[in-house]
């Protein structure tokens, strides 16, 4: 059955085309999009995007036709996830953490294992930063009962990217359901790093967390900082720094809160930024935040039975997902919010190899 999805639903960005072409890819169907990225300036597909299409349509052997920067629209047609080795490469600064958002659910149901290695940015705005995957996004499907390892070989900021990550999966039958509704902190780490910077970048960011969260109230917060230069094999060709809050629950998962720094931007206030989100979250005391939640929706749809998540707010890209994911699987998303955040449980498909 060909699936149709306008483009321009919901956020209307790449997150609607990023889960629609992985959707149809495992469900093996063929897939007509049209108003792509209407929502956005300049709107139509991006190179970052088409590095997300060509490496779905290449693993599962298929065929897209529309392929090339700013085409609106695309037709998508799937065969089978196979395992093997793969190279792709976005070309750009684009986000290697978002090709592997449609790629990932592909790779874990490819009949055997993958090893992939992608290049592009490690570390890009509106984006997860690639720790973010690593550290957040695989404890939570690992829970799911994926297998998958994704290291940082190289980071890679703006304007050349060109860092490097391998990923590495085994095939899964079938996703359990995940259940994180409850659960209480255990511990903060404050991760500073940076690339081709002075190291008083670094260690500002990462003093200047820490003062904040402990005078917050936060009592448990373990340091670390990098800063790397041009004889570290893993430092970056651009320059490029950040912070990242994790935050180790009880329940064995983790949320992640980062900030990139900026040209112009004081070491202080990209601190502060990655704080602030972390604080904001931390008040409602749910154990998913923001952006895990969107991240999960494909998972959840696809899992053997009922998942159950309790995050801070409903942002909009987690409503796309639902929208998007739950209407192209028919797997039935209920959300309710109340005083204590948003809950969602989701039926999943349980979709089988
Ligand atoms: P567009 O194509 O629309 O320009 P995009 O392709 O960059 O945008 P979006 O549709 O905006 O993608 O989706 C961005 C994704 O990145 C979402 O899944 C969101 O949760 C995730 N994300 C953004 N910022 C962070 C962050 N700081 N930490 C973790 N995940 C993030």
């Amino acid at each position: 059955m060909v699936k149709v999805v306008d483009g321009s639903i919901g956020e209307g960005g790449g997150q609607v085309l990023r889960y629609a072409v992985s959707t149809c890819a495992l469900l093996g169907e063929e897939l007509r999009i049209y108003n792509i990225r209407a929502k956005r300036q300049p709107p139509g597909l991006r190179p970052q995007h088409i590095t997300a299409i060509r490496s779905v349509a290449v693993v599962c052997g298929g065929s897209v036709e529309g392929l090339k920067v700013g085409s609106s629209s695309i037709v998508f047609k799937p065969s089978k996830p196979r395992g093997g080795r793969y190279f792709f490469d976005t070309g750009t600064a684009g986000s290697v953490s978002l090709v592997l958002q449609s790629l990932l659910p592909v790779l874990c149901f490819a009949e055997g294992p993958c090893e992939v290695e992608l290049r592009g940015g490690t570390n890009n705005p509106l984006a997860p930063p690639i720790d973010y995957i690593r550290e957040v996004l695989l404890p939570a499907l690992r829970r799911m009962g994926v297998s998958a390892e994704v290291s940082l070989v190289r980071r890679g900021f703006y304007p050349r990217g060109q860092g490097v990550v391998r990923v590495e999966t085994q095939p899964v039958d079938r996703l359990r359901p995940i259940e994180a509704v409850e659960a209480e902190l255990e511990v903060l780490e404050v991760f500073a790093y940076s690339c081709n910077l002075p190291d008083h970048i670094v260690k500002r960011m990462a003093g200047t967390a820490e003062s904040l969260l402990r005078k917050a109230g936060y009592k448990d917060i373990v340091v670390r900082t990098e800063s790397l230069g041009p004889d570290d094999p893993r430092n970056a060709v651009d320059p490029g720094t950040g912070v990242f809050i994790l935050a180790r629950l009880s329940n064995g998962l983790t949320m992640g809160f980062d900030s990139l720094g900026e040209k112009g931007v004081p070491a202080e206030e990209v601190a502060r930024r990655a704080v602030d989100d972390a604080l904001s979250q931390l008040s409602t005391g749910a154990p998913i935040d923001k952006h895990l939640a969107d991240q999960l929706i494909i998972w959840m749809a696809l899992a053997d039975g009922e998942s159950r998540i309790r995050t801070s707010s409903m942002t909009s890209h987690t409503f796309t997902g639902v929208e998007v994911v739950g209407s192209l699987t028919g797997a039935r998303f209920e959300v309710s919010e109340g005083a204590k955040g948003v809950q969602i449980v989701c039926h999943g498909i349980g979709l089988s190899r």
